[in-house]
């Protein structure tokens, strides 16, 4: 692939084909460039390639920038990199253009007499740590605090934690994370003791099945789809799409089952009941590694005012857990969320 950013016509027309191409699920090498003179040095240029990250989503390819007399022009895939391994999706292709786009903020807008003034970035930087100072001589180093984004790179946190913890002394130190990703974290803990998921990058080239469950991975997280994707195709790896809607992922799968919003815990327990009723139970797994708790099964629903929820765990053992389970027979369970009875046993097997 190589192509170039002439106008927004050539670059939406672009976008289309590399969304096509997203879809079809072919991550492709290549090169693209920011501007259409760029594109015609011959060879691609006698370009200096840096390497670093791409910025988008979370699943943390490696990308290579061209630069030319000082100014970045062209971006590629790091062959090097073990999570992409040279390929990158369309908005990693794109962030390029970010970087040339004409409406980039150049400057920073302060407020002086109630009016948004441009000011050098510099300047406004300024502005910044004596009002931080400031407060600090005031209220003490705990009233002030710093709100970071998740797609900070690894050097970019450091900063930000020697800042502020180790300079100024505060733990008031958070990132978008804390939104985005609470519950999935508080879950990853409960159930595996751990706050992030289980396994690794590699797994992905030595499992059988792949259920996407509720994750449009396609357009979320392209690169690493087109990793399951790969395996699909090479060793006749299943994926199984199980959302509530219809998405990329869904055509790009074997199979697609949907679900009814908010049933797919209830499916969860359907498949469990499934397991044990059919004796498929890894007994010295679940002896030796495995607890089990009973808590609330109707929580209300958080975002009702004055919502309070307020749970207390009780152990229970493996034979109580399957009493739970009754309720969970995968026929009564398809009637509300919607999924065959088939399909849930289809899941129980795999
Ligand atoms: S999958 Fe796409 S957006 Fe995500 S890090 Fe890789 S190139 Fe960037």
């Amino acid at each position: 692939m190589y192509t170039s950013l002439t106008n927004r016509r050539s670059f939406i027309k672009k976008m289309a084909i590399m969304s096509a191409m997203t879809a079809a699920a072919t991550m492709f090498p290549g090169i693209i460039f920011a501007d259409e003179q760029e594109r015609d040095l011959p060879n691609g240029g006698d370009l200096d390639w840096k390497k670093g990250p791409c910025r988008f989503c979370g699943v943390g390819c490696g990308v290579l920038i061209g630069v030319d007399k000082g100014k970045a022009v062209a971006v590629k895939g790091d062959p090097n990199s073990s999570v992409n391994k040279g390929l990158l999706c369309v908005k990693g292709y794109h962030q390029i253009m970010c970087i040339q786009a004409e409406d980039r903020l150049t400057h920073a807008l302060v407020k002086k007499n109630g009016k948004y003034v441009q000011t050098p970035i510099s300047e406004a930087l300024d502005i910044v740590a004596n009002k931080m100072k400031e407060t600090m001589d005031t209220h003490g180093k705990d009233s002030v605090a710093m709100y970071t984004s998740g797609q900070s790179t690894i050097p970019e946190g450091y900063v930000a934690s020697k800042l502020m913890k180790g300079a100024i002394g505060t733990n008031n130190l958070d990132c978008n994370a804390r939104l985005c990703m609470a519950s999935a974290v508080t879950g990853f803990l409960t159930s595996f003791g751990a706050d992030e998921p289980m396994g690794c990058y590699e797994d992905i080239d030595h499992a059988d099945y792949f259920i996407t469950w509720g994750n449009n991975m396609a357009e979320m997280h392209p690169v690493l789809f087109s990793r399951m994707l790969e395996q699909k195709n090479r060793r006749g790896a299943k994926i199984i799409d199980f959302a509530t809607r219809t998405t990329r992922s869904s055509m790009a799968s074997n199979k697609s089952i949907l679900f009814e919003p908010q049933t797919d815990l209830a499916v969860a327990n359907a498949i469990c009941y499934e397991i044990i009723n059919n004796g498929w139970v890894n007994k010295s797994f679940v002896e030796n590694h495995v607890n089990f708790n009973k808590g609330l099964t109707d929580m209300g629903y958080g975002l009702e005012d004055n919502y309070a929820f307020e749970d207390k765990p009780t152990p229970i053992d493996f034979e109580a857990y399957k009493d739970f389970l009754e309720d969970y027979t995968p026929e009564k369970v398809s009637k509300y969320s919607g999924v065959s009875v088939k399909d849930i046993k289809y899941l129980a097997e795999i």
